[in-house]
């Protein structure tokens, strides 16, 4: 049997069907090329595992692709409403995504990239890649942080009512899941390394949170760090001294960070301060040729900076170039 029959080819992949990586299939499908996605997990898998109950921050016009009306009930939708929104671009567009591929590496031979997922070859001559940073959380690097009862991803309040929780961080997710947990009855301790809360909370979330610690329904314990996790204990450094409280959950909500093992292993370079892959402004090629990135991963450490609303435009700006490359390839 010929190997190569086993092989997909096709003239662009991206990889990661986020919202950025659909924004890059539409603006192919709109100019007949001829692209599949490869997603290691669901439709917008980041999304699907935001908190259950999540409001996005984002009005719902912002978070618009491919030309298609994002109706919500408010003016900010919510991460079910986001859910069926994408889920009806990608059926919309047709667009040809390929489930349960994780990318395992990429080379490129020649003018073509091939990519080997955990049972497939693909060819292409142009590769996008758009894999978000929601997979790699920041970890607290402590002793006991492998315990089950550690989470760097929160769900729903539920599991935690009536226990005793940390919630380490002082931006929005830890702001928020703090208010959450503690309005279904959790006691709440926040740990926060700094001796404020994060500037940029949400004008509608501050107010909650300093009012709560003010009255002291949340505790807040700033300039504070976890030491060690325990398994009914955490080991707290604080201004005056350890601490030890008593714990049920540790919610890490520390942010994310791409992951930067597999961007080096295919060969992108990373700025030295921010870690952002290096690209070109106007195209968002990679310092490989024909290699793109798209969306949030563009941010490198400052993940704060992009958003589906400042990087909803990457695909023109990618698909354009790869058109301008093609036309030159025949001219
Ligand atoms: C809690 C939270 C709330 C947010 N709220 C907002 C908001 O209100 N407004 C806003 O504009 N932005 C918001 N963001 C930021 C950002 O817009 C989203 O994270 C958005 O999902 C990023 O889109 P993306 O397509 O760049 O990456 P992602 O949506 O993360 O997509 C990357 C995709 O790549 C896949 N993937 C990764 N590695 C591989 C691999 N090796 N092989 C195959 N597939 C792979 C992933 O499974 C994923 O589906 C929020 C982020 C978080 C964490």
């Amino acid at each position: 049997m010929d190997w190569h029959m086993d092989i997909i080819e096709k003239d662009i992949i991206i990889i990661g069907a986020g919202p950025s990586g659909l924004v890059c299939a539409i603006e192919a499908a709109r100019q007949n090329m001829n692209f599949l996605i490869l997603e290691k997990g669901l439709l917008v898998n980041s999304i699907y595992n935001f908190p259950t109950n999540m409001t996005f921050f984002s009005t719902s016009e912002v978070l618009e692709i491919g030309d298609i009306p994002f109706i919500s009930h408010t003016d900010k939708p919510t991460r079910k409403e986001a859910l069926e929104y994408y889920r009806r671009i990608a059926t919309a567009h047709n667009l040809d995504i390929r489930y349960r591929q994780t990318v395992q590496s990429v080379e490129k031979q020649h003018f073509k990239f091939e990519i080997k997922t955990q049972n497939q070859t693909y060819h292409c001559q142009y590769l996008i890649v758009a894999t978000g940073y929601y997979d790699t959380p920041n970890l607290l690097q402590v002793k006991g942080e492998e315990l089950p009862k550690v989470k760097h991803y929160y769900d729903d309040a539920h599991r935690y009512i009536g226990q005793n929780i940390a919630v380490v961080g002082a931006a929005n997710s830890a702001c928020d899941v703090a208010l959450e947990t503690y309005h279904k009855g959790s006691h709440v301790t926040m740990i926060i390394k700094e001796d404020s809360l994060y500037e940029k909370v949400k004008y509608w979330i501050k107010p909650n949170i300093e009012n709560r610690i003010k009255e002291g329904s949340i505790k807040a314990l700033f300039n504070s760090q976890i030491k060690e996790i325990l398994p009914d204990k955490i080991v707290v450094s604080t201004p005056d001294g350890e601490q030890i409280l008593d714990n049920d959950y540790v919610l890490a909500m520390t942010g994310y960070r791409p992951d930067y093992a597999f961007l080096k292993s295919i060969g992108i370079l990373l700025d030295p301060d921010t870690k952002a892959p290096q690209h070109k402004e106007d195209s968002l090629e990679s310092n490989i040729p024909q290699l793109y990135v798209a969306g949030v991963i563009l941010a490198g450490d400052h993940t704060s900076q992009l958003f589906i609303e400042n990087t909803r435009h990457h695909g023109q700006q990618i698909i354009s170039d790869i058109k301008h490359k093609i036309s030159a390839d025949y001219a």
